[in-house]
């Protein structure tokens, strides 16, 4: 009975650590460096090979610290189930799922494993005092049971609950989001669109769709170096982030340089506004341009697809339409706004005054 019982533990400690390493191989979940799945799954094989140690040694300590370790891979697929479902919804969802699943590692993890370890303790503490000869562990007869290891164990399963979930919650953020800018990226687009789309259409709201595209970038490159090109794309990331702050907006880099920006308004001549105001906050960068033939400095053009209470065919029809009001935008001479109402279907350019007195060349 005890042997059996210590070894199941040990064989419960073995498949998770080779769980968790197949885990490591699973590329959803990857992160930059394939050391950070490693290392929990390393530290879990050791502590099968001293859970096996104890065993051989009738020594309790193996099995509180199994029993940790247990919590700890339970909460593990506890957070990987919820990562998968979360990942097949709409962003807001996955926020407040990613942040509660969060909470269950950090908080409830940790309460079970000490819970349970003192438990588990304790129950065979009074064991061996009554029938010693069912147990046949030695424990310490000091007459109190092994608080050093509770603690320990505690802090082992607190530590990798921390680490691994941290290294799981930025591989999803890496997962959804542009490395250079720091932006969403084009996959957090196209789940976040669905969102937009089907509430607006079951609240009767207008989604707003801008499609920004920088001018004259291959000659930027070409004269400046790719590496400031780079650089540029990383300023107007910032601008997009003040500009998504200060509005309540959703921004992403959906291409090399190429952005969305993506909100709900019912009134054109707001959403007018912020699209001009995101240009200014673009020209106001005032990154020199030789190679431009609309201005001195950097601009970009942009199409704005007004959709007016979410219509049935609405999912690629938003990226669409964008498009084609910015395309409409660069044969309009760039540096520019083309309005596309989808009441009309007509493209419009938003009369722009030039900005700081500047006139196009
Ligand atoms: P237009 O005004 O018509 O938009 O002209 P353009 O030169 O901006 O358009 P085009 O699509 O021909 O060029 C886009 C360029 O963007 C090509 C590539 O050199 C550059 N680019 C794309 N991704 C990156 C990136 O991540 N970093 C840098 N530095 N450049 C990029
Ligand atoms: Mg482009
Ligand atoms: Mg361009």
């Amino acid at each position: 009975m005890r042997r059996h019982n210590g070894l199941s533990l040990s064989l419960i400690s073995l498949v998770s650590g080779v769980l968790m390493l197949l885990l490591s191989f699973y590329p959803k979940y990857h992160s930059d460096s394939r050391l950070f799945y490693y290392l929990p799954g390393a530290v879990e094989m050791g502590v099968f090979v001293y859970s096996l140690y104890s065993l051989k040694e009738k020594r309790i300590s193996g099995f509180g610290i199994n029993t940790s370790f247990l919590i700890f891979f339970c909460s593990l697929v506890f957070f990987c189930m919820f990562v998968y479902v979360s990942g097949q919804s709409p962003f807001a969802v996955r926020f407040l799922l990613m942040f509660l699943s969060f909470q269950i590692i950090f908080v409830l993890g940790l309460i079970t494993s000490i819970a349970m370890n003192t438990g588990i303790i304790l129950i065979f503490f009074i064991a061996n005092k009554y029938y010693p000869t069912i147990t046949g562990v030695n424990i310490p007869n000091n007459g109190i049971f092994d608080i050093y290891n509770i603690i320990l164990s505690a802090i082992i399963c607190m530590t990798l609950n921390w680490y691994t979930s941290h290294v799981i919650v930025s591989g999803i953020i890496s997962y959804n989001h542009d490395q250079l800018t720091g932006l969403n990226n084009r996959r957090s687009f196209d789940q976040s669109v669905n969102f937009y789309t089907s509430v607006c259409r079951h609240v009767h709201q207008t989604v707003c769709v801008v499609m920004m595209d920088v001018d004259f970038f291959k000659p930027y490159n070409d004269f400046y170096g790719h590496t400031k090109g780079d650089i540029v794309l990383q300023s107007i990331g910032r601008a997009l982030k003040e500009l998504s702050e200060e509005e309540g907006l959703y921004t992403a880099r959906v291409g090399g340089e190429e952005f969305i920006v993506l909100w709900t308004e019912n009134r054109l001549i707001e959403a007018e506004r912020v699209v001009l105001k995101l240009r200014q906050k673009i020209i106001n960068l005032q990154i020199p341009h030789e190679k431009s033939t609309v201005a001195p400095y950097i601009t970009a053009s942009f199409g704005l697809y007004f959709m007016r209470g979410g219509s049935p065919d609405s999912k690629g029809e938003l990226y669409n339409y964008a498009d084609v009001a910015l395309y409409k935008a660069k044969e309009a001479g760039r540096n520019c706004i083309m309005l596309l109402d989808s009441s009309d279907h007509v493209c419009r350019l938003i009369e722009l005054r030039p900005p700081d007195g500047l006139t196009r060349r």
